[in-house]
């Protein structure tokens, strides 16, 4: 049949035929996510207020963060002071944006903190409340800023928080070191670094962790203190997954793997990586996350942007789901 063409003169639409007909998948709109790993309660209202415009139903904000201390060096009191104002801050959250928040309490080692051992004697009881749902974020670190940290005082530490999450039955969600891209430039100007916060690279130390692969080093003693501790390795989250961790994460562990899509133009992962990874290993073990936080450039839509990018990619809308918010909800027991 030909179409009729009321246009002065033919435009693109004359010349569409059945083929170029899609069928849109209306279900992208509305299909449910879970933030797996994020920093929201240091965000502003608003910030909050775009996850739960974009479809947000729950989110793991995750308090942790030694950049956030104003202090250094570091002591156990500072730690605690964060996990303090996230639990005093969460209730209001879920009140004014709907979605549901709950905590990611965790002892970070990207700075060497003076007496560990008061952290984790308090952590116990924080774990028992309900709003706690994993442990985290934490794994070793091949350098710190501002303060070294020795490899087996990291790795006690760590060790110490999975073994405590074992006992309260929580997951870990793990920060692995990223490798970042080679092809991106580095800011340079004085005082070298993004000032204020982790990657200012004015205030790196020597790392602890040497060799060859440091990052994916890292990953490694961080599965190796979670049997040690009886964590069973689907309890862990291996947060920041990249091209450097992920074959390691995905075929020689039961680990999950989460992407970090929130601040892309920083480590150069986003939809394509998790495209690829569900290409080669299934959606079973896969999620991804913002981590937004206050300190740094971060998308609070990145991930709702990733939902139609997966679908771009030639993903299927139910692996997309299953990544986004079925992983999520099992392994943290939100959103149910
Ligand atoms: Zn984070």
């Amino acid at each position: 049949m030909t179409r009729p063409q009321p246009t002065r003169r033919p435009t693109d639409a004359t010349y569409l035929d059945d083929a170029d007909r899609v069928d849109p998948p209306t279900e992208l709109l509305n299909i449910p996510w879970i933030d797996a790993h994020n920093h929201a309660h240091t965000l502003s209202w608003a910030d909050r207020e775009r996850y739960a415009l974009s479809g947000c139903e729950g989110m793991i904000m995750v308090s942790s963060g030694y950049h956030w201390t104003p202090y250094k060096p570091v002591r156990a009191e500072d730690i605690r002071y964060l996990w303090d104002d996230a639990v005093n801050r969460r209730a209001a959250i879920e009140r004014d944006h709907f979605f549901e928040a709950k905590l990611g309490l965790g002892i970070h080692t990207g700075v060497r903190i003076e007496n560990p051992d008061d952290l984790l004697d308090a952590m116990a009881d924080y774990c028992e409340l309900d709003e706690v749902v994993t442990i985290g974020e934490t794994g070793v670190t091949p350098a710190q800023h501002a303060e070294a940290w020795d490899l087996d005082e990291q790795r006690a530490v760590v060790e110490a928080q999975m073994a405590l999450a074992a006992d309260h039955d929580l997951p870990v969600i793990l920060h692995t070191p990223n490798t970042g891209t080679d092809s991106k430039r580095e800011y340079v100007r004085p005082p070298g670094g993004t000032p204020g916060y982790e990657k200012n690279t004015g205030l790196g130390q020597e790392p602890v962790i040497t060799g060859e692969n440091p990052h994916l080093e890292a990953v490694k003693i961080d599965v190796a203190a979670a049997n040690d501790a009886g964590l069973p390795e689907e309890r862990v989250v291996a947060s920041h997954a990249d091209p450097n961790n992920i074959e390691y994460v995905m075929e020689e562990t039961d680990c999950y793997a989460s992407f970090t899509i929130g601040h892309s133009w920083l480590v150069g992962v986003d939809a394509a990586d998790v495209a690829n990874a569900i290409d080669r290993w299934g959606p079973d073990r896969i999620m991804v996350d913002t981590d937004c936080a206050n300190v740094l450039r971060t998308d609070p839509f990145a991930l709702k942007r990733a939902i139609f990018e997966l679908y771009r990619y030639g993903i299927d809308p139910a692996d997309i789901r299953q990544v986004v918010w079925e992983n999520p909800r099992d392994v943290f027991g939100i959103g149910e």
